[in-house]
């Protein structure tokens, strides 16, 4: 889904709301500079009297935005009621602005990235919800024909397994995103959505909050992509994705078999390349018969051949190297392309890959990741935090999310050691707080 929070921030709220708070002042100087521009219209050969307006147009008034929105709501579905008691008292919320237009501070490796999403705790928990949701597993197995470990590795990695819904209010973040900033048209669909999923009487509207651009819910949808493809599952005649866990897991997987998911199919596997490999073929894009690689001498990690079981000689698959050639290697189907589709990420939909296989008893990848510097657990992440305040960092809580927060601490802390840092939150780190 498009606009989603990037999946490298996803376990990383404080960094987002620290990024949030740099765009804000960032604005703030803007708008001052701005100022200063209009108060000073004479000071260039090219200034036009001061009457004249400046080239960006003014920020339209909310309730005026609000207003002008109304109609092309009626016409896509929405109710006069529904439109009028739902938008009466809305405000807008700026920051949400912000976000959209925010950059990332900071670049996470993969290998950190899976080290947070793909850790023991989740692998545990994913296995209890295995357990717990058994039946209603198998039935959406029979029923849309994906395995449970591959809906469970989603709602693992959306939601942690439903504790991690957003807290932003889905009608505010949306109506603003409708009024303000860039893609304000694409926010208006969302915000028409979500008006009709109110109405549907599918979810309760004090329940639809989510991230700060809509994705809401177990499993992370946007309300263009709930109206598509969620399902009732539990037959209660509401398509719950906040309250119901099997309406949401049997609508993973009917947004997985409508991307395509190939009922038998492996996501893909690890493998070894041949000495000397040319990697110039590598990429998702790059489709080859599976014969061919294997002509080319790649195996299974294992060793095993790549043509064996569902995968044929001319399914077609390509070759993935997250981190180049001297990291893992993947060999990945259709089947990853569908997981892809859920947010187009490839470290996202390699995260969800492999929590799968780690779900279904698999182990850690073969390869190691071509770094000295491993990342971190979130219990590692939680342990180096509580090093952090117990050293006197008011970095908040320790709850595994390394924002920018803890990053600056670490790096104080670490230059107190005579270590420089960028503030990565890495083993090494972790180990040198451990010494002390
Ligand atoms: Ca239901």
């Amino acid at each position: 889904m498009t606009l989603r929070r990037s999946p490298a921030l996803a376990g990383a709220q404080g960094c987002v709301r620290t990024r949030v708070l740099a765009v804000a002042a960032l604005a703030a100087a803007m708008t001052a500079q701005a100022v200063a521009q209009q108060a000073t219209p004479m000071s260039t050969p090219m200034s036009t009297p001061a009457a004249t307006p400046a080239a960006a147009p003014a920020a339209p008034d909310f309730r005026q935005c609000l207003a002008s929105l109304r109609p092309e709501a009626l016409a896509k579905g929405v109710s006069p009621d529904v439109f009028d008691s739902r938008t009466a008292a809305l405000a807008p919320d700026m920051t949400v602005v912000g976000s959209l237009d925010a950059q990332p501070e900071f670049i996470t490796p993969i290998w950190d990235y899976l080290a947070g999403l793909v850790d023991e705790e989740r692998v545990a928990d994913g296995r209890e919800m295995l357990e717990r949701w058994r039946d209603v597993l198998a039935k959406v197995e029979t029923q849309y024909g994906v395995d449970p470990a591959t809906v469970v590795a989603v709602w693992g990695v959306e939601s942690n397994f439903g504790r991690n819904f957003g807290k932003r209010p889905l009608l505010q973040s949306l109506s603003t995103l409708s009024c303000y900033g860039r893609r304000q048209a694409y926010f208006r669909g969302e915000f028409f959505n979500v008006l009709r999923i109110i109405q549907d009487g599918d979810v309760a509207p004090e329940k639809l909050n989510g991230s700060w651009a809509g994705a809401f819910g177990h499993t992370q949808f946007m309300p263009s992509t709930f109206l598509r493809t969620a399902v009732d599952f539990d037959d209660d005649g509401r398509r719950d994705l906040v309250d119901s866990v099997p309406d949401a897991l049997a609508s993973t997987a009917n947004f997985l078999k409508r991307a395509g998911w190939q009922s038998g199919m492996p996501w893909g596997f690890e493998v070894k390349l041949p000495a000397g490999f040319d990697a110039s073929g590598s990429g998702r894009r790059n489709r080859q018969p599976a014969a061919s690689w294997a002509s080319r001498g790649i195996v299974r990690i294992d060793g095993a051949p790549l043509v064996a079981g569902p995968v044929r000689a001319d399914t077609g698959a390509a070759l993935l190297l997250p981190a180049g050639s001297d990291g893992p290697a993947f060999l990945v189907t259709s089947n990853f392309n569908a997981i892809f589709s859920y947010n187009a990420a490839e470290s996202y939909a390699l995260a969800i890959a492999h929590l799968s296989d780690r779900l279904r008893g698999g182990g850690p990848f073969t390869t190691p990741w071509p770094t000295d510097d491993p990342g971190l657990s979130r219990a590692e992440r939680r342990e180096l935090q509580r090093l952090l305040i117990e050293r006197g960092h008011d970095i908040g809580e320790a709850d595994g999310m390394i924002g920018a927060r803890s990053r600056e601490a670490l790096k104080a802390a670490l230059a107190r050691m005579g270590i420089d840092s960028d503030g990565r939150a890495g083993r090494k780190a972790l180990q040198a707080l451990q010494r002390q």
